[in-house]
């Protein structure tokens, strides 16, 4: 089961108020929760700034993991951030610590929010995946000039992504499914996300799919937002088109979220602390109450979640109570009053908007297997050792052939910052002291005494920064080429 139920038949749900504007919001959601009579027990747990302040590394104590890992469910407000270097961040944490592998951000037009794209029925969500690509990168400063990050993409973290948007368009009755990606450049990363989604995409008939390079995927989104259904995507794609999408009906104060995993979710609002409003009473808790909602439909209590999405679309339309951001501060109600209507509209129904047909979704399973993937044949063709060098690559490059002498290797190609710079070199680059020098075998395979008899030479002339084995799989080369590279 996803959740927990008491004896009492109560679904518990680990409740995090978090800090600034975080209590008043996630009262106003509890205030509409409990009106509602949705059975629902509250395990109050702490996390962000004052735990830090407590000199909790992680802004995450003991006990609310503890709780967390019994009830399986998270409603949290935001949590602050600390500034500076060293600390975490308390979400990503948390997000991390539970494998939350699924970002999931519904984008919805609602009434009497002033968007520029009022009346063209923006309904959407965009999946993005929460754990791979740059996040999970380890950072270098690898010359004294460069620094760098590696990209992370797994086939069972994508499949799984992808799997879930599918599942995701099933359980909200969407038709359509849209991958994008940076494919035309990133060819192995972003472009294996392709080919792992059109793999997929043909297990699920009933669902419309297709592919979209990001940034026209970021163009199409402000161009034409109604023809999306679901985008999926991996991680930092998914961070900016989010953001990009909820600012097409109104922006942070409307943008609910809910972070899914195999073990727990956790539902918080896209915005953050907001610390210039914390305790005045005057902020929107719309984006809260939207993630209310979603966690309700998470617990099955798909009519509850109903009866407050409605409630809260017939208050909005009435625009009799609305807060600042919504109306400016003159005409603006209160957070408490702006709840205290909707929980007066509890029952009541929109003659406009209708709720859409969800059913529970069915989260894809966890493969037992290290690797999904097993190519047949492996073979080392090559190695790509990254040197530092303040010389001109014709100088670098004779050393390096000399270096060679009679291992059974042949210097490639030196690129610079991914343009190939020797043997021939282009004369407008400007360039750094990293330089990727590219050896390819001259027999069949490159064998390990070969790598660290060549890693020790260079060693005599260059600091070097990164060793990178060229495999071919399955006849298929492991790595991408340079700009110029034949
Ligand atoms: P923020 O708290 O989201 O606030 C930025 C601005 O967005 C506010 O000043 C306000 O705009 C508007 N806003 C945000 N929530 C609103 C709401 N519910 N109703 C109406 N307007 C709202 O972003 P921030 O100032 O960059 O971040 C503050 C702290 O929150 C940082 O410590 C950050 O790390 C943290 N944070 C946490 C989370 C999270 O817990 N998931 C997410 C993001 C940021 P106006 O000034 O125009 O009125």
């Amino acid at each position: 089961m996803k959740y927990v139920v008491t004896p009492e038949g109560k679904k518990l749900v680990t409740l995090i108020p978090g800090d600034g504007i975080g209590p008043e919001i996630v009262e106003s959601a509890c205030r509409l929760i409990e009106a509602v009579g949705a059975p629902i027990e509250w395990e109050v747990r702490r996390a962000g700034a004052s735990v830090f302040r407590e000199g909790i590394a992680s802004g995450v104590p003991d006990d609310t993991i503890e709780s967390i890992k019994r009830t399986r469910v998270v409603l949290k407000g935001p949590l602050e951030t600390p500034i500076g270097y060293g600390e975490k961040s308390a979400n990503v944490t948390l997000r991390k610590l539970f494998e939350t592998f699924a970002n999931v951000r519904p984008v919805r037009e609602l009434p009497s929010v002033p968007t520029p794209y009022r009346g063209r029925n923006i309904d959407l969500v965009v999946v993005r995946e929460n754990i791979e690509d740059l996040y999970a990168a380890i950072e270098y400063r690898e010359t004294a000039g460069v620094t760098t990050a590696h990209k992370l993409i797994s086939y069972k973290g994508s499949e799984k992504i992808i799997r879930f948007a599918f599942e995701l368009a099933r359980a909200e009755g969407r038709r359509k499914v849209t991958c994008a990606t940076k494919s035309n450049i990133l060819k192995l990363t972003e472009g294996w996300f392709q080919h792992i989604f059109e793999d997929i995409a043909r297990e699920y008939p009933d669902i419309e799919s297709n592919h979209l390079i990001i940034d026209n995927c970021a163009h199409q989104l402000v161009k034409a937002p109604e023809q999306f259904d679901v985008i999926v995507t991996t991680n930092l794609n998914g961070d900016i088109i989010s953001d990009l999408a909820s600012g097409l009906v109104g922006g942070l104060g409307f943008a609910p979220s809910g972070n899914y995993g195999h073990e727990v979710a956790i539902f918080e609002p896209v915005h953050g602390t907001a610390p210039k409003y914390a305790g005045k009473n005057v902020i929107n808790p719309t984006a809260m109450i939207l993630t209310a909602v979603m966690m309700l439909r998470y617990l099955d209590e798909f009519e509850a979640a109903e009866t407050i999405e409605q409630a809260l679309i017939v208050t909005l339309e009435e625009g009799k109570a609305l807060t600042r951001d919504v109306v400016g501060d003159e005409r603006a109600v209160s957070t408490t009053a702006f709840t205290d209507a909707i929980i007066a509209n509890l029952g009541r129904r929109s003659a406009t908007w209708t709720s859409r047909p969800y059913r529970p979704i069915r989260i894809p399973e966890q493969r037992p297997e290290f690797d999904p993937v097993r190519p047949a044949q492996r073979r080392t063709v090559g190695i790509d050792v990254i040197v530092e060098a303040s010389e001109p690559p014709d100088a670098i490059g004779a050393t390096l052939e000399g270096l060679i002498g009679d291992l059974p290797l042949r210097l490639h190609l030196i690129s610079s910052r991914g343009l190939q710079v020797y043997p021939e070199a282009d004369t407008r680059i400007d360039y750094v002291d990293h330089w990727r020098c590219r050896f390819l075998a001259t027999e069949s395979e490159v064998t390990i005494p070969t790598v660290l008899t060549l890693v020790e030479r260079i060693s005599t002339r260059y600091r070097w920064g990164h060793v990178q084995l060229l495999y071919e799989m399955d006849g298929q080369p492991g790595f991408t080429k340079a700009q110029g590279e034949d």
